[in-house]
């Protein structure tokens, strides 16, 4: 796939099928959009995307009782995830029997790999780049070319549409979106990690809850994460917020190309205040201590 060129003709065909919003930031200050409801027209930015047909894999994790969440993701994705897209779910187990018979629409399918059972939740999320890594490398780099990377357990509640693809799209956390001051952002502050990043220095927080971009931008993402965490680990320190962390620490130095309202992730926990006019996913409400492993926060 050419996909300078769509590049080109994204970027060209943005202006036109901006619409406005006065009350919400809708470029970054390196000039990428930044992408609420009514700043894009849905019909056209799908019909420019949709004629590159491209493939998108979204790679989500169920372990341990994270299964629970399949069934209302994949039904939810099915009504509202980039419709008439071809997508792949890859679904990461260690529990075959329980990933859910979903009705999938046309080119459309789920992909189950087995991965380990773990006694951490923190290993689990961490593990995550690393099974990512491996599992991109072996088998999704020949079948996709744009890659989503997202949490099990939540729900699609709106279109989540082809405006959200680009080069590398981050979401902003829902919690520090609005003027927050970047002293506030929970960044890494240790200089011990890999991940820290001083006072005085970042842009945005951005969620690990819900990442994508090209395919193989995505793979040097998702292996710089597992890298940094490797480094880590034999420094004995665990990134504050895990690969999040790390993924904060690199869009300081590789700005997003797309920057996404925290209309692409937000919580059932939370109210949702008057400038997010539509809520695409949303994070349901969890019992921590049931669903983890080792419990609690
Ligand atoms: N996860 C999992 N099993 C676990 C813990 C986490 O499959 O025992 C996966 C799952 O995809 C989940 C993601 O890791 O959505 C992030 O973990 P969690 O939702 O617990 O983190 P939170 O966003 O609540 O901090």
């Amino acid at each position: 796939m050419a996909k300078t060129w769509i590049l080109e003709i994204v970027k060209y065909a943005q202006p036109s099928t901006m619409k406005g919003r006065t009350d919400v930031n809708s470029v970054t200050n390196w000039n990428a959009p930044l992408v609420w409801e009514g700043t894009f027209d849905p019909v056209v930015i799908d019909a420019i995307y949709k004629k590159m047909d491209p493939r998108v894999a979204v790679v989500v994790f169920a372990v341990g009782k994270y299964t629970r969440f399949l069934k209302g993701f994949l039904e939810s994705g099915e009504k509202f995830f980039l419709v008439d897209f071809r997508v792949t779910y890859y679904v990461f187990t260690d529990n075959e029997q329980d990933v859910p018979k979903i009705k999938l629409g046309e080119g459309r399918k789920i992909s189950v790999i087995t991965v380990p059972s773990a006694s951490r939740w923190q290993d689990v999320v961490l593990g995550r780049m690393k099974w990512a890594t491996i599992t991109i490398d072996k088998q999704i780099r020949n079948e996709a070319d744009y890659l989503y990377m997202m949490d099990i357990d939540s729900v699609f509640r709106n279109r989540f549409g082809a405006e959200s693809l680009s080069q590398l799209s981050a979401v902003l956390h829902r919690g520090y979106s609005q003027n927050t001051k970047r002293d506030l952002f929970p960044y890494e502050r240790r200089p011990q990690s890999t991940a820290f990043i001083p006072y005085g220095e970042g842009d945005y927080y951005y969620t690990a809850a819900v990442w994508g971009g090209y395919l193989e931008d995505m793979y040097k993402l998702v292996n710089y994460c597992y890298m940094q965490s490797l480094v880590d680990a034999d420094n004995k320190i665990e990134a504050v917020w895990q690969e999040e962390s790390h993924l904060n620490k690199y869009f300081l130095h590789n700005k997003p190309t797309k920057v996404l309202s925290p209309e692409y992730l937000w919580a059932d926990y939370d109210v949702v205040p008057g400038h997010v006019k539509v809520v695409r996913i949303s994070q349901i409400v969890k019992n921590y201590a049931e669903v983890r492993p080792n419990g609690g926060n």
